[in-house]
């Protein structure tokens, strides 16, 4: 497949994006650690933040693991942090093979892909959800979009049609193309390929790619109380595992278990706390999880220790790594507060 006219529309038409301007090893690792499951135009303040603090893979390194989750608050699924962290720690240079890059935690066969082109400038197939779109429109490729088998099949398609020069702005062009013109709804009138598209000249665009049913959301209601005594809040202490590993949160608990919630408190937290005013309810996702938190304040006189639990004032609390619905809380009770 000629790839020409999708570069010469690539150069005329690519976003910038900070991670494009020096795209180091590390940088590219980085952004795409970054960019999975979150859009680029979100991303772009956290990666300027990051490269900021963290500019090497050395400073990376150096750094506290609170540092590390606090820099990424607002991105969600902290597991990516962590394994940027633990990576940095291990190597002072990003390796340059896709055997010794799949060694590190949190590198697939797209980041892997992306390191080796963008940054090591190869002929390396980078497979995102985007490539894979294009592709299989592109090739009219059957077959469920999601398995492994399909795509090892477009890797090899991608590593057989880059070209040997360049190879790493086709990569980024195929990218793009899935991300700007090539997307859900395919704009295919501005499209640079349509005239060598099966699926276009199939007229089946939407057809492609095939993908299984979604999975379903899964809708939570959360009580939080927050529970004050002398200035300090109930928090419940960092988990080391976990989705929300390396995150504070208010103490929460599923909604359906709470009947009269002084009672419940004193149940599960063993505290006697007095009922104040409930705060405005917020919402949060994550995963496939949609949870509705709904917050109320509450007084105790005593701050006795709670296993699993610390006292923390708001101001401490502020500069913690939270989980995004319970940074929202703490938003409102400052509001309130000042
Ligand atoms: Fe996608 Fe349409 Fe271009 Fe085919 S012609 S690659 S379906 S935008």
């Amino acid at each position: 497949m000629d790839l020409l006219p999708l570069i010469t529309w690539f150069k005329e038409n690519k976003r910038s994006f900070p991670w494009r301007v020096n795209p180091s090893p590390y940088a590219v690792w980085v952004s795409e650690m970054m960019l999975q499951q979150t859009q680029a135009a979100v991303v772009v303040p956290y990666f300027q933040r990051w490269m900021q603090r963290f500019p090497t893979m050395q400073a990376l390194s150096n750094a506290s693991s609170s540092d590390v989750i606090k820099m990424w608050e607002g991105l969600g699924y902290y597991a990516r942090a962590r394994a940027l962290h633990e990576g940095a720690k291990k190597y002072s240079c990003l390796p340059t093979t896709q055997e010794e890059l799949l060694q590190i935690k949190g590198i697939g066969p797209y980041t892997a892909g992306a390191i080796l082109s963008f940054a090591y400038q190869k002929r390396a197939a980078a497979v995102d959800a985007n490539v894979l779109r294009v592709m299989s429109r592109l090739f009219a490729l059957g077959g469920n979009a999601k398995s492994q088998g399909f795509r090892k099949e477009v890797e090899a398609i991608v590593g057989a049609i880059l070209p040997e020069k360049e190879p790493y702005v086709a990569m980024e062009a195929l990218i793009e193309l899935g991300a700007l013109v090539c997307s859900k709804r395919p704009k295919c009138h501005l499209c640079p390929l349509q005239k060598s598209c099966k699926a276009h000249l199939l007229e089946q665009e939407e057809l492609f790619p095939s993908l299984p049913p979604r999975e379903k959301t899964r809708l939570l209601s959360r009580f939080v109380p927050l529970i004050e005594c002398d200035g300090f809040y109930l928090i419940q202490k960092k988990n080391q595992e976990g989705l929300m590993a390396g995150l504070h949160q208010f103490p929460y608990f599923e909604m359906d278990e709470v009947e009269d919630k002084a009672l419940f408190i004193l149940k599960k937290l063993k505290i006697k706390a007095d009922y104040l005013f409930e705060i405005p309810s917020v919402c949060h996702s994550f995963t496939v999880h949609k949870a509705t938190l709904y917050p109320s304040c509450w007084q105790t006189s005593k701050k006795i220790e709670i296993e699993g639990h610390e006292w923390i004032s708001l101001e401490e609390l502020e500069k913690c790594a939270l989980s995004s619905g319970h940074k929202k809380i703490l938003q409102l009770l400052f509001s309130l507060k000042r």
